[in-house]
């Protein structure tokens, strides 16, 4: 097993009681140890004498300097937890492994602008180490410590730090024995260009979070070490940018990853967004922060912003889509959108995360290969109209003169028949890729359903008879006469009726049901408000298998079993059908077993 590098073997040195209840442990360091100011590590003892539910380790801020001796020293206070009471009854020249150092607590390079630091209790220990280190190397820095504990006997190194203090005019000390207020900083002179970092219990942090948004200090200017007051949203102090939190593994992924990613607050304001969002936008985080996502996007229809909010914010739910989006410069760009509502423990919602992939050249790529579809049905379907009327001269001719013997002609049938197959093949060809670059232009007139149904069965009369199938037709009084694009009617029940029928066994029994406005008994994820036409097709046959009905919508693969039962089938029909549904913004959904039968719906808005 590879050995962890951040493992050390250390011994417990010297206990010291520091101020009431508060205990400051040192630790000499086995291995070469080397650490910076503001780092903590994990302190972990191999057996608890106290029982405690959180374990046995702790991570403690170092409260010494960094020195050449190997050693570190941490500060607490006693408290009933088991992990606590345990290294407080640990005899001296015990040993413990540390873990670390981790974190680092960042000052700013720039040597004249003011530091604050907040600490409250045990929380001045990475204060105290920065101090005594930056005294030592002579800093010119200015640093205001606000020090605030419940009384006198409690206040960890008090004598130390006013000594300090006495000394150097560049550290101020402010000591605070009672609950922190507005009042306690106003005499801090430069607070608003200052740096101000807080430590602490987590409702000291909380009261100064709300202090400081009152006396209007830049989010950017404050950092919360271990508790995220209630009014920062812990997310936008895990991720600012000038605070490496490098041991934090999920600000890490959110800035690194190579997928857009922004988080928002309830309202779709921006309080997050990581690299790759500034650079597929073109905005950095500064522009975005408090902008909604329109600051790129707003390229879309109303209904399409309509839908995704009620989707995210009314029924809580995840919302997927491809979305055109403008960059900063002006140039548009496709992705996948896809915005994932964020819960609070108690599961309520807090705000919105949304991730963006751009496919524009994915797209770009898929224009150009539906384009090469287009041209090459398109040149197709001359040379086979073309075969096709000679064929049919020529059966013509044969059927008067009687030349050919059986065997001749029924090579010819087939050249007949599969030629036909290959000029409608073409024409699937053309309206796939039509639709799928969006050129298909729909033509809405008034059209009726049953004539349709009755013209496509009758094309597929001699197959259902071949197959003994009964079929039951049930319409609804009031299909009469519907706006909508006859074609993409034609379609979708030739599709739906002849797989009902290839995929049916001797025997079988198919049932059309055809209505308009159907409400009733449609799942609530189908559901569509607008006036519609409703379309099921159910059939006793072989049923689609449960590992293809993930697929029955792309295309390729067909099934095994449908593979075995017809030859003939190209495995599109549903992917176009799917297509043509979509595109009229309508629902389609199926249920299957395997040898019970498969039930296709569809529901298609009409005008
Ligand atoms: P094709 O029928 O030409 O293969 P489709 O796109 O119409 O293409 O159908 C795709 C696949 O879905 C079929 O190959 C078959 O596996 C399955 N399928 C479609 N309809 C049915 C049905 N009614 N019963 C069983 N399987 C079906």
């Amino acid at each position: 097993m590879q050995q962890d590098s951040r493992k050390h073997l250390a011994t417990l040195t010297k206990r010291k009681l520091v101020a009431q209840d508060t205990y400051e442990l040192t630790f000499s360091v086995q291995n070469e140890f080397s650490f910076l100011v503001g780092q903590y590590v994990w302190v972990e003892m191999e057996k608890l004498v106290f029982e405690d539910v959180k374990g046995n380790r702790r991570a403690f801020s170092i409260c010494s300097s960094p020195n050449k001796d190997n050693t570190i020293s941490i500060v607490f206070r006693e408290s009933s937890s088991g992990y606590k009471k345990t290294l407080l009854a640990m005899p001296l020249q015990s040993q413990v492994n540390i873990y670390g150092p981790f974190g680092s607590l960042v000052l700013p390079t720039e040597q004249n602008i003011p530091i604050i630091f907040i600490a409250g209790g045990v929380g001045i220990a990475p204060f105290r180490s920065i101090i005594h280190k930056s005294i030592i190397d002579g800093s010119v820095q200015t640093i205001h410590l606000i020090y605030a504990n419940p009384n006198l006997e409690r206040a960890a190194y008090i004598e130390e730090l006013r000594q300090i203090s006495k000394n150097h005019t560049s550290f101020i000390l402010q000591e605070i024995y009672e609950k922190i207020t507005i009042q306690h900083f106003q005499k801090i002179p430069q607070i608003k260009n200052s740096i101000i970092y807080t430590t602490g219990p987590a409702e000291m942090v909380d009261a100064v979070g709300t202090i400081l948004t009152q006396i209007d200090i830049p989010k950017n200017n404050t950092h919360f070490e271990e508790f995220y007051p209630k009014q920062f949203a812990p997310i936008n102090s895990l991720f600012t940018t000038d605070f490496p939190v490098t041991e934090n593994l999920f600000s890490l992924s959110f800035q690194n990853t190579s997928n857009h990613i922004v988080l928002t607050d309830i309202n779709g304001k921006i309080i997050f967004a990581n690299k790759a969002a500034e650079l597929l936008t073109g905005y950095s985080f500064e522009e975005m922060r408090g902008q909604t996502s329109r600051l790129w996007g707003g390229l879309m229809d109303k209904a399409f912003y309509a839908t995704l909010w009620e989707t995210i914010k009314i029924k809580q739910k995840p919302f997927t889509a491809k979305i055109y989006n403008r960059k900063k410069k002006g140039v548009v760009y496709v992705a996948i959108m896809r915005i994932s509502p964020i819960f609070k423990k108690e599961g309520k919602l807090t705000g919105f995360m949304a991730t963006e992939e751009d496919i524009t050249e994915l797209e770009n790529l898929n224009d150009t290969k539906t384009e090469f579809v287009v041209l090459a049905a398109h040149q197709l379907r001359t040379p086979l109209t073309v075969i096709r009327w000679n064929i049919e001269t020529l059966l013509v001719d044969i059927l008067e003169k009687g030349e050919l013997n059986p065997l001749q002609r029924k090579s010819l049938d087939e050249i007949y028949t599969e030629t036909k197959h290959m000029i409608s093949l073409t024409s699937k060809f053309l309206s796939i890729s039509r639709l799928q670059m969006g050129k298909y232009t729909i033509k809405l007139e008034s059209t009726d359903p049953l004539l349709i149904t009755k013209k496509v069965l009758l094309d597929l009369k001699n197959l259902a008879e071949e197959k003994k199938l009964i079929i039951k037709e049930l319409y609804a009084k009031n299909v009469l006469a519907v706006y909508t694009d006859p074609d993409f009617i034609q379609i979708i029940l030739e599709n739906l009726i002849s797989n009902a029928i290839k995929y049916s066994n001797l025997g079988g029994n198919i049932e059309i049901e055809i209505s308009l406005d159907k409400q009733k008994d449609i799942p609530e994820v189908y559901a569509i408000k607008e006036k519609n036409i409703f379309i099921r097709v159910s059939d006793t046959g072989i049923g689609i298998p449960k590992q293809n009905q993930a697929g029955i919508f792309q295309g390729f693969p067909r099934a095994e079993n449908a593979k075995k039962i017809d030859t003939t089938g190209f495995g599109f029909g549903l992917y176009m059908t799917k297509l043509i549904v979509e595109h009229s913004n309508g629902k389609i959904w199926f249920e299957s077993e395997e040898n019970k039968g498969t039930t296709f719906y569809i529901l298609l808005p009409v005008q």
